[in-house]
């Protein structure tokens, strides 16, 4: 049982899970965990193809390919990576098998059947285009720029975003990384200390890590582990609030099972002991924050006490952190998170998390947060055109002011998901899909489906067929990250306190690209053209946008190519606080756009009688629903158990490995079921299960199906009220075991 698992073999375990692993096909005793076919002793005589960048997540890992006869068989880290070094985590590796699936997109293909459930025939690339140029230039001529609306994903989805944003000039972008993940926690620190936080704690040489909500280990992200490995290595204590036994609490020194929604106020109390006790850096506040007097004050009422009681945890517990914490600052690494939509009350959690690190005076300072500074590379892409406001969603005009008061770029989804459905403000009557799947991205999939359905015209483009690709008229397929050139990737070294390095590196092709697929640069040209912006075209190709871009470094792709891959320069050192940084505390723009401008905590719906609260999270081995069709990664880890308190599972009668359904408190059933794991490491109100599964699109036919996808219970709707961004985790379900409803006790 994990909670016995001790820091030592912890360690041992994390170091192996980041390291390559060659996926042969046995059966490990220790793990169960089936493995997929593949030779690695045959690649001895391989050619190494260098210059590979991993997308199965946006980490982009350093790569090379080891080719034999122009096939791709082995995947391994770049050795003169700086950065993920040799190491790549389980995604990494069965990229492979992403590449040679039998189910990836070959050729442009159009639906002669019905949006969502399709009959697909098999076009040219002409005609493909010519019907995706003429339907987006119709749109455009009836109804304006505006018309279109974009959900981009990914890296490739970069260059035609800039399109239709800069040159057709809609400012109908949604991108899920930022309205459905990361987009909260950048505007709030951007509130807080002017500058999106990244996840940049220098956790190899901190004191002590803070994690809310936070669980390395089953968020797998190469460097990142490595620095958060390191980091227990050298001695860090760790702290980890979350509902939940994650990976990350199962080390953690002190596990806060913290219930859901209730962080704010488990901060406000940290921080009002610190002050109340004279525990924060005055010498810090004195020179790096602006409005400590009326921050002090508007915190004053967060007891220990309240607190304990609000965040149903003990008040010694508080306490004994707030302790730790001030024992150890400023070296304190307090992680700023990275999927952030949680209750809808998300933006003050985030402005809490970035007020605690200043007032322990943590940025800038060795194991506190530090900005690692890379080396600059100018980007090539479409030209910024200022196409005004007056089609911003996101503008109340009588008012002439933002409605929501600090989004991340682009426009809130459900301003668009609104727009579009009523035809109010304007009518949107375009749909650009690339790369994400706004199916299980996006909650309320009813309301996605309706979107889809007030469109006159819906083009995918993606590398794999998803739930999403189901509803386009027109279903384009993409070349994928190991068959094309991308943008620059640049960094430094993974431990800030080693010599000071930076990379620059940009992923290059490891083999060409099969079938009829193609670059996102070709593609978007093309509609480009169509549409009548041939003139506006920045680039001609791919490699001339990498080239260009490389150039502004004094490299090119030859040259890079001829250093492995990676040009490697001396750095510089990241530590020592800006003159001019300021933290600000208490924010009068906040005020003055009608939010609090201290940290303030709102409490969220609590569950109804009879429901459990659904959470949901990362699994180590895939990437939200990308990856489930990955025979390997499928293998490894085919559906999504869903943990039960035990003594919840006692009551209802269920036990560990029983396949169960779901219902949530709106009605809606899942389409497929899973199983249960029953544990203790599950707060009593809550479930939990792995995001992603349970595709319904029968085109992957090794994904289709499998487990529950929690997405389609998440239909109730949060909106955070400074960004627009949603969250997710305001959902209830009941369990259904043999078509019996469950009753969650209370
Ligand atoms: S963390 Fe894994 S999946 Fe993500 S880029 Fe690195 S190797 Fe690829």
């Amino acid at each position: 049982m994990a909670f016995n698992l001790t820091r030592r073999k912890f360690l041992q375990t994390a170091s192996l899970a980041a390291a390559s692993v060659p996926l042969s096909k046995v059966v490990s005793a220790n793990t169960g965990v089936t493995k997929a076919p593949l030779d690695p002793k045959g690649t001895a005589g391989d050619k190494t193809v260098v210059g590979g960048i991993c997308e199965m997540c946006f980490w982009r890992c350093q790569l090379v390919g080891k080719v034999r006869d122009g096939r791709l068989m082995k995947l391994e880290g770049n050795p003169k990576s700086i950065d993920n070094g040799i190491k790549i985590c389980a995604r990494g590796n069965a990229g492979v098998k992403l590449l040679y699936d039998v189910d990836r997109l070959k050729y442009p293909m159009k639906n002669v059947g019905k949006r969502g459930a399709p009959k697909w025939k098999r076009i040219s690339w002409k005609e493909a285009l010519d019907e995706c140029g003429s339907k987006l230039k119709s749109t455009v001529d009836n109804y304006g720029a505006q018309g279109i609306c974009v959900f981009p994903h990914g890296a490739s989805a970069k260059y035609p975003m800039h399109y239709f944003e800069r040159a057709v000039g809609t400012h109908n972008v949604s991108e899920a990384s930022f309205f459905q993940c990361r987009g909260i926690r950048d505007t709030a620190y951007v509130a807080t200390i002017g500058k999106a936080p990244g996840e940049k704690v220098d956790m190899p040489n901190t004191k002590v890590l803070f994690f809310i909500g936070d669980h390395l280990g089953e968020n797998v992200h190469v460097s990142h582990i490595k620095q958060y490995i390191q980091g227990l290595q050298n001695g860090a204590k760790l702290i980890v609030a979350d509902p939940r036994f994650s990976a990350s609490a199962a080390k953690a020194d002190i596990w806060v099972q913290i219930k859901p929604g209730t962080d704010t106020a488990y901060m406000l109390a940290i921080m009002n002991y610190l002050v109340k006790n004279n525990k924060y850096n005055k010498a810090f506040v004195e020179d790096h924050t602006e409005g400590f007097e009326e921050f002090a004050e508007a915190i004053k009422g967060w007891s220990l006490e309240k607190a304990a009681k609000e965040c149903d945890i003990p008040a010694a517990q508080i306490k004994e952190v707030a302790e730790m914490l001030a024992a150890n600052a400023p070296h304190v690494a307090i992680h700023p998170g990275r999927h952030v939509s949680w209750h809808g009350n998300d933006f003050q959690r985030e402005r809490a998390l970035a007020c605690l690190t200043g007032i322990l005076g943590a940025y800038y300072v060795k194991g506190g947060w530090v900005p690692p500074k890379g080396p600059k590379v100018k980007g090539v892409s479409w030209a910024k055109e200022d196409h005004g406001h007056k089609y911003n969603l996101n503008f109340n005009h009588e008012e002439d002011e933002k409605i929501y008061s600090n989004p991340p770029p682009g426009t809130p989804t459900e301003l668009i998901r609104d727009c579009a459905i009523s035809g109010k403000p304007y009518p949107i009557k375009s749909c650009v899909v690339w790369g994400q799947n706004p199916m299980q991205t996006i909650p309320n999939q009813q309301k996605m489906k309706d979107l889809f359905n007030a469109m006159d015209f819906v083009m995918c483009v993606d590398v794999m067929p998803t739930d999403v690709t189901a509803w386009a008229d027109i279903l384009l397929p993409e070349a994928s990250y190991l068959e094309r050139y991308d943008y620059i990737k640049k960094g430094t070294q993974w431990d800030l306190s080693k010599e000071h390095q930076q990379y620059i590196a940009a992923r290059m092709p490891l083999v060409p690209a099969m079938f009829e697929r193609k670059d996102q640069v070709y593609i978007t040209n093309e509609i480009a053209k169509r549409m009548g912006h041939a003139e506006k075209i920045p680039v001609r190709t791919i490699e001339e946008m990498v080239d260009k871009s490389l150039a502004s470094a004094n490299l090119s792709i030859e040259k890079l190519k001829a250093e492995d891959g990676i040009h490697i320069q001396p750095g510089k050192d990241p530590y020592g606080i800006p003159e001019d940084f300021s933290v600000i505390l208490y924010n009068d723009d906040l005020e003055d756009s009608g939010h609090p401008p201290a940290p303030t905590y709102k409490p969220v719906p609590g569950n109804p009688k009879g429901f459990a609260r659904l959470l949901y999270g990362r699994a180590p081995v895939h990437t939200f629903n990308r990856s489930q069709n990955n025979v390997w990664l499928n293998n490894a880890m085919p559906d999504n158990p869903v943990w039960v308190n035990d003594e919840v599972a006692a009551k209802l009668g269920i036990i560990d490995g029983d396949t169960v359904g779901f219902v949530n408190s709106e009605g809606v059933k899942s389409r497929t079921t899973t199983t249960v794991k029953v544990t203790p490491g599950i707060r009593k109100d809550c479930v939990y299960m792995y995001h992603g599964y349970g595709s319904a699109n029968p085109l992957l036919t090794t994904g289709v199906g499998t487990g529950v996808d929690d997405q389609s219970l998440i239909t109730k709707l949060a909106v955070d009220p400074e960004t627009g961004c949603h969250g997710m985790r305001n959902n209830f379900v009941k369990l259904i075991k043999d078509g019996k409803v469950l009753d969650i006790p209370a």
